[in-house]
């Protein structure tokens, strides 16, 4: 204590405090702590109060402190401090001395089985006495026992530890008792010396090399050389409070003890799956070159978009690092590459995948990372909606072609033996075409859009292809491979073509008069030798004849038996000409010819010695003969083919119905007064032989016609008698 100092507290105090540190020096408040070279520290005990406040004088720097939370500048601690040093030193006293008559408290820990006990003591010069009761009561005068001098932290204890006073120290308050015991200077273990420390001992988990793999192992940390109960562990000179093990009971099974072994290829799963996890609650120390390396990365969802026929395919894939180094397969993280792996981090995976989820909006589950779904129709549009907004990456455009464009419009295409119909949609300006073959079977199948080519979906035009899809689908059944229509259906086409309002494309225009049964047929020129009048109807079959045979067309003369066949089949024959019919009626024809066409030459294609002559107007055979020498008649160019009672060729699989087929004629001509007997398919066999491709193939025709029609299906059977209609003629008596 210098005299500067004395001084410069005389004079900062105040005459009150003054005289109250007066007073606590009479009374001996004032206890020596501890005196260093520059540093005194004094505890002065006031009446009445529990806690003794800590004086400290700073020699060097003529300076003080006090604890009492005064705001004087000199409290009477700090003045009854000076006085008593000054005083003690005057009068050779030892305010330091062992005798000192204020004890302090001690606190000594003992090993009990199941941990550590605790005892309070006060400590008067070497005498220890137990504490048995609380300070308050001691201090009060209330409980007989030592005096002694308390300070905040003694308090604090003794509110930590409540009514458990002495023994085993309850589990729960060790680490806060451990931390409250670091302020106090008189702490022993076992009669030992130690110090506290709050700082925990924790667990560590090791990796190491172990048979060509790793072990995981948690252990304690190392410097703790002796622990107590779980709770606590003495380290060197110094108690501390061990780590609450944060790990589950899944990770205390499998890492504590032994610890884990991994294989060698579990390397990957462990730096970035098991260790991070490990990592975010325990020190990890590594004793091995062996890992692969990590980084920390971010998840990233990207999701890959490509198209699959008409559907839309989407992958989501989670990803680490842009560009990836890593993604997440089944759960799995899968490398990319060579490079440092990532650290995973499950919370933010399972975040972006909820995002997804969610921003697809699609079935909740089913939408994963590395699977792949598709979605067609419908579902693909509005998916691809959503793509748009994704928040992600997108890896592919091809979503866009997955929009709604306006519905399609139909216009027929071609004319002079082409034929298609062109659908399309109006896409910001630009057509977009839709395959006609892909619209029918749309709209067969009940489906409501359609791809189209150069992107987009648009809906169908069901109106439309409700009043003339069967016909379209028709004329596109008839299409030859070369892409042609036989002309057997340009009548056909060109009423599509008038239905629709469309102009007629000018080489259908000379087909006009054969549209329809009530137009009007021009009348055609009779033959100069004709020897014989004709009746009215006679007369409009011959017209009708005349008018096919100069449009190209054949002809099915189907007029009730008695009605004259055979005079207007003459009248309508030109050129160079082939009668087929049988025996029975041959020479019946040979004599009409020479009668009503006197000006016509004949020739009987007949018996053993038969030879085509090749001047002759008029060839007659018979059918047994077409059979026998199909060769020779099919190799024959006629101008006119004449198939009477034509019948005979109703069965398609005959050889007498094959080479009729095969002959060739620009005009064919089939007469008949029963042209379908039993099966409609003997239709199909005479108009095969008159006009070819007007009713398609035989297979096509029974699915389309023939079995339709015997289920008595009414609209088919009048779309049959539309077609033939101007190919067949059929009066009854
Ligand atoms: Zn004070």
């Amino acid at each position: 204590m210098t005299d500067e100092l004395f001084q410069s507290i005389r004079s900062a105090a105040s005459s009150h405090a003054w005289s109250r540190a007066v007073e606590l020096v009479r009374a001996d408040a004032v206890a020596g702590e501890r005196q260093e070279e520059n540093e005194i520290v004094v505890r002065v005990a006031t009446r009445g109060d529990l806690i003794s406040p800590t004086v400290t004088l700073f020699l060097d720097d003529e300076d003080w402190d006090c604890d009492c939370g005064t705001s004087e500048d000199v409290c009477e601690h700090v003045a009854a401090a000076a006085i008593a040093l000054r005083r003690a030193s005057s009068q050779r006293q030892d305010l330091f001395s062992r005798g000192a008559s204020h004890g302090r408290i001690g606190y000594r820990f003992s090993r009990e089985a199941g941990g550590l006990a605790l005892e309070r003591v006060v400590v008067t010069g070497d005498e220890e006495t137990l504490l048995t009761t609380t300070l308050v009561a001691v201090a009060s005068g209330r409980v007989e026992g030592p005096r002694f001098l308390a300070t905040r932290a003694d308090l604090s204890i003794e509110q930590t530890l409540g009514s458990k006073r002495r023994g085993r120290v309850p589990r729960g308050i060790l680490p806060t008792l451990l931390r409250q015991l670091a302020e106090c200077p008189d702490v022993k273990l076992d009669a030992e010396p130690v110090v506290t420390s709050a700082a925990e001992v924790g667990f560590v988990a090791l990796v190491e090399d172990d048979d060509g793999g790793f072990r995981v192992r948690v252990a304690r940390d190392d410097s703790a050389a002796e622990s107590f109960d779980n709770v606590a562990a003495l380290c060197g000179k110094t108690l501390r409070p061990l780590q609450t093990t944060r790990l589950t009971g899944r990770e205390i099974e499998d890492f504590t003890r032994n610890g884990k072994h991994f294989a060698a290829d579990e390397a990957v799963r462990l730096v970035t799956d098991i260790l991070p996890a490990l990592a975010e609650r325990i020190p990890i120390e590594v004793r091995t070159k062996r890992l692969p390396t990590t980084v920390r990365e971010q998840p990233r969802l990207e999701i890959e978009v490509s198209r699959n026929g008409e559907a839309l395919s989407v992958l989501p894939i989670l990803v680490y690092g842009d560009p990836p180094i890593a993604r997440i397969d089944a759960g799995r993280l899968t490398p990319l590459g060579d490079g440092p792996l990532p650290r995973r981090d499950e919370a933010a995976e399972e975040i972006l995948i909820r995002r997804l989820q969610h921003e697809l909006a699609l079935l909740p589950g089913r939408l994963l990372p590395g699977r792949r779904f598709e979605v067609s129709g419908e579902a693909a549009i509005t998916v691809a909606e959503q793509l748009e907004r994704f928040s992600g990456k997108l890896r592919g455009s091809v979503h866009k072609q997955f929009f709604r464009a306006p519905q399609l419009e139909a216009r027929l295409r071609g004319g002079d033996g082409r034929f298609d119909v062109v659908f399309s949609s109006d896409v910001d300006g630009t057509p977009h075409h839709a395959s006609s073959r892909r619209v029918l079977a749309a709209w067969r199948a009940g489906e409501s859009l359609v791809p189209l080519e150069g992107g987009g979906f648009a809906t169908l035009p069901t109106d439309w292809l409700t009043r003339f899809g069967d016909r379209i689908a028709d004329l596109l059944a008839a299409k030859q491979a070369t892409g042609d229509l036989p002309r057997a259906i340009l009548p056909e086409l060109a009423r599509l073509y008038q239905d629709l309002d469309q102009p007629l494309p000018p080489s259908l225009k000379g087909l006009g008069s054969l549209l329809d049964a009530d137009g009007e047929i021009p009348q055609a020129s009779l033959p100069e030798d004709l020897s014989a009048s004709l009746r009215g109807y006679q007369r409009r079959g011959v017209d009708w004849l005349c008018a096919l045979r100069d449009a190209g067309f054949g002809a099915l003369l189907a007029d009730d038996m008695g009605l004259g066949k055979t005079i207007q089949a003459l009248c309508a024959l030109r050129g160079r000409t082939l009668v087929v019919a049988p025996t029975s009626v041959l020479f019946n024809w040979r004599n009409e010819i020479e009668r009503f066409r006197p000006g016509l030459t004949t020739s009987t294609y007949h018996g053993p010695s038969r030879r085509l002559d090749p001047d002759a107007d008029v060839t007659l055979t018979t059918y047994a003969l077409l059979r026998i020498d199909a060769e020779i008649l099919c190799a024959e160019h006629w101008d006119t083919v004449i198939l009477d009672e034509a019948q005979k060729i109703k069965n398609p699989d005959s050889q007498v119905a094959r080479a009729a087929y095969r002959l060739q004629a620009d005009f064919p001509m089939a007469l008949t007064g029963t042209p379908v007997e039993n099966r409609l398919e003997e239709l199909w066999s005479q108009i095969h032989f008159t006009q070819r491709g007007l009713l398609g193939g035989r297979r096509d025709f029974n699915e389309r016609y023939e079995r339709p029609i015997g289920e008595g299906d009414a609209q088919v059977t009048a779309r049959l008698r539309a077609r033939i209609a101007p190919f067949v003629l059929r009066r009854l008596k």
